[in-house]
């Protein structure tokens, strides 16, 4: 069972396939990042995992359909009709269409991936964490905000959607709190308990640890029917000396007062939660500090360069795993 976000998760899914064909692999993915546009629910995190494992991703971006156009863009752009920050190709429109047109007909969520996944085949059971609605909203200073209300000198603060900070701020002002909008009255979507409670092992992806995984494990019961699973959990780091990979997890790192280290991450998640870590060798000075806090930790090489290096990452969290259990 693997917690995913998007192409940090999606990418090391590939791996995992790889490293073990013959594995049944549940995936809760987090819908933390959904936002409603133009009328349409979009799931970024799941479809990023389903275009991945299905073959339909745009390779080099890492999300969105191989092959995109965008003429519905540029036509809602000449009616004026925003936001133009988020790129919806005409491909990608077509799933949005179809999920909103089934939840539309009372279908919830998780039948709409299934649904949806029939087309991809993405060789997993992908499952969202919750049927219910979930928003993560990212507080920032309006006076940061070029376009914001000027400021009068008096502290001021506001809210904004996930993607608003991630996409169209491209997280370029400080984050001062991370919130999961509706994760404490949610419920883990059908199949989710169940599969952390049937699961061999449990595998925390490079995927971002605030508003990925962190997302996910806010929907009440399913951090404790993790650490209650009773088989191994473990995680690979995000954070690659001192810095996220790909993207600004740092900013939302700092907003809930943990270093970009892989180190404090898995600190963060904490040896109630994680028997196994693996960090990049470039922090290999930092494995003894992980053990140090009751998790078992090693050093290996943590890029995705391509399936075979990601597979081989699959492969020694698969056997952190077995360690930890002997
Ligand atoms: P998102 O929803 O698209 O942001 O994707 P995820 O939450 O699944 O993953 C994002 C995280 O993946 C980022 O914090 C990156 O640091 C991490 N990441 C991306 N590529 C790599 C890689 O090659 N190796 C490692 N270790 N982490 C990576
Ligand atoms: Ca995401």
């Amino acid at each position: 069972m693997v917690l995913a976000g998007g192409i940090g998760g999606a990418r090391f899914l590939r791996g995992l396939k790889e490293a073990a064909p013959d594995a049944e692999i549940t995936v809760v993915g987090n819908t933390g990042d959904d936002i409603h546009l133009f009328g349409l629910k979009v799931c970024p995190d799941l479809d990023t995992v389903m275009y991945t494992l299905g073959g339909g991703i745009h390779e080099e971006q890492g999300w969105g359909r191989a092959g995109e156009t965008f003429a519905v863009k540029e036509e809602l752009a000449a009616y004026g009709v925003g936001p133009e920050w988020f790129g919806l190709g005409d491909r990608d429109f077509a799933t949005h269409i179809v999920r909103t047109q089934m939840m539309g007909a009372g279908y919830p969520l998780s039948a709409v991936t299934e649904a949806l996944c029939a087309r991809w085949q993405p060789g997993v059971r992908l499952l969202p964490m919750t049927d219910d609605r979930v928003e993560t909203h990212v507080l920032i200073d309006t006076a940061d905000l070029a376009d914001g209300p000027q400021n009068d000198g008096g502290e001021s603060r506001k809210a904004v959607h996930f993607q608003e900070y991630w996409v169209r701020l491209r997280a370029s002002v400080a984050a001062h709190a991370v919130v999961p909008v509706g994760a404490e009255s949610a419920k883990p979507a059908p199949g989710v308990l169940d599969a952390i409670a049937e699961a061999d092992v449990i595998l925390f992806p490079p995927s971002n640890p605030v508003v990925s995984v962190g997302t996910i494990l806010a929907v009440p019961g399913i951090r404790e029917g993790i650490a209650e699973a009773g088989v191994p959990v473990v995680g690979l780091s995000p954070i690659v000396g001192d810095a996220p990979v790909h993207g600004m997890a740092d900013k939302v790192l700092a907003a809930v007062g943990v270093e970009s280290t892989a180190a404090a991450v898995a600190q963060h998640y904490g040896s109630g939660l994680l028997d196994g870590w693996l960090v990049d060798t470039v922090d290999a000075g930092s494995v003894q500090s992980v053990e140090d806090a009751g998790i078992r930790c090693r050093a290996v090489p943590l890029m995705m360069t391509g399936t075979e290096a990601t597979a081989a990452m699959a492969r020694e969290a698969l056997t952190l795993a077995e360690e930890v259990n002997a």
